[in-house]
């Protein structure tokens, strides 16, 4: 994911006691203020929720910030002060609903086991397909040699061999075993191949079923099965131009040898295409392209993963929920291109102010959700505290200085689930917006 290779440069993370003077490291400073803008922009991810807020009183209080609560730089003369807007609930936790649409990894990335359990189910239809028709020609239209003799045996066994072969493989519970999956094609180009030579029949349509085995190697197994299976095939094709009596049946040969090697061609090449489409739509999909941070859905993607680290060994899971204080002010003030800036600063910033193991994520539009595996309560605290001030100290530097709030849980400490450790997180930053901004706030214990 984007977030973790943004983050890789800060292998040590952030010391635990605060920084005390100004930015570690240049931030991409944020272009010239523009123009005053009285329109705000539509928030859709912020509708009003009626849920109380913490008890600040039961929170455990983190060492007073050292920063007061400016919240933007000052704005330009004649701009708006801001106002006493109430503090809203936060539009995170709202049973943290899960992404309406199958996830990618769902749609694309299949998993080693699901991709040989599809391979085995398309070869199973594949070859009971192929068989019944030639099961059905051969009953209809018999062979040269007449009903029932050893030729017309054979293609009817052949047949039914490849039908009885293709319905094992449909009935299979789970996908066949990977070297006969391998050897699946190069061993159908067999069966269709010695029927026609027992019958010295070297006809095109014939020799054309041999596509169907390097179609199936070269869009469903590894490249190098895909390469020796058409070496098999080739191999068939030239047994059935040895046996054959036709005549004209070298260029038959020829052109058909031809066409399979361009068809391995061909969809060799169509699908590593496809596979390089879909890894950039899978980035994609889970990259905010404002921020270059992990989206929501690679947040969500990455604390089931967490949590289930979690439950295996027990290690503690802390959440910070980071929110950027009166952000809105700055697009009311200098307009919404100043506020993407900001944004994007603020991508290029936090990364840097986290370990490698975490993750972060923009989770909402000036929310950012930061994962920290393998850390506690109270290192968790002053870690946050010093992204905090780490925030207020380098965005000085930037045309437009923000300050974050931030809200701290801990597993098991505050909660016991995914969802109650996004709530516990989520009020208490409403917590720290409530108590002045500029703050962080951790979660009550549950104890
Ligand atoms: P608080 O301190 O209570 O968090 O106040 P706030 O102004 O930061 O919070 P509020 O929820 O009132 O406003 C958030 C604003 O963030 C409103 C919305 O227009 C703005 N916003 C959300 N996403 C984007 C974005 O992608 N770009 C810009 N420029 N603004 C955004
Ligand atoms: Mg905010
Ligand atoms: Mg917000």
């Amino acid at each position: 994911m984007s977030d973790e290779r943004r983050r890789a440069s800060n292998e040590d993370g952030v010391s635990d006691p605060p920084p005390e003077s100004g930015p570690a490291s240049p931030a991409r400073p944020v272009g010239p203020a523009g123009p005053a803008s009285s329109d705000s922009p539509a928030d859709p991810a912020h509708p009003t929720s009626p849920a109380s807020p913490a008890d600040p009183a039961r929170s455990v209080s983190p060492p007073s910030p050292v920063s007061p609560p400016s919240p933007v730089s000052p704005p330009s003369p004649g701009s708006p002060a801001a106002p006493a807007r109430p503090v809203r609930h936060r539009s995170w936790p709202r049973g943290r609903p899960r992404p309406p649409d199958p996830s990618v990894a769902v749609l694309w990335e299949r998993t080693e086991h699901e991709s040989r359990l599809f391979a085995t189910r398309f070869a199973g239809r594949l070859l009971v397909l192929g068989a019944s028709l030639g099961m059905i020609l051969t009953l209809i239209l018999g062979v040269p040699a007449g009903t029932f003799s050893s030729s017309w045996w054979s293609l009817i066994g052949a047949c039914a061999l490849g039908v009885a072969w293709g319905t094992v493989y449909l009935l299979l519970p789970g996908p066949a075993p990977d070297p006969v999956l391998k050897a699946t094609p190069a061993l159908s180009a067999l069966l269709i191949t010695t029927p026609m030579a027992l019958n010295h029949n070297n006809a095109a349509d014939g020799m054309l079923l041999l596509t169907w085995p390097v179609l199936f190697a070269a869009y469903l197994l590894p490249r190098r099965t895909a390469y020796w299976t058409l070496l098999v095939v080739i191999g068939c094709l030239a047994v059935v131009l040895a046996e054959g009596t036709g005549p004209g049946r070298f260029t038959v040969w020829v052109e058909i040898t031809a066409s399979v090697i361009l068809t391995l061609v061909v969809i060799l090449h169509v699908r590593a295409q496809a596979d390089r489409l879909k890894r950039v739509l899978a980035q994609q999909a889970r990259t905010d392209p404002l921020t270059g941070l992990g989206n929501r859905r690679a947040f969500d993607e990455a604390m089931d993963r967490e949590i289930a680290r979690h439950r295996r060994t027990r290690a503690p899971l802390s959440l910070l929920a980071v929110d950027v204080d009166h952000f809105k002010l700055i697009n009311d003030t200098w307009g919404h291109a100043a506020g993407d800036e900001t944004l994007a600063s603020l991508g290029d910033l936090l990364p840097r102010l986290v370990r490698a193991g975490d993750v972060i994520g923009r989770i909402g539009g000036e929310e950012f959700g930061v994962l920290m595996p393998d850390c506690g309560h109270a290192q968790a605290l002053a870690r946050a505290d010093s992204l905090r001030a780490e925030v207020s100290a380098v965005s000085g530097t930037w045309a437009h200085k923000v300050t974050v709030s931030v809200g701290v849980a801990t597993l098991p400490d505050s909660a016991s689930t995914m969802t109650d450790l996004v709530i516990a997180a989520d009020l208490a930053l409403y917590a720290a917006k409530e108590s002045g901004r500029d703050r962080i706030r951790a979660a009550p214990d549950r104890s």
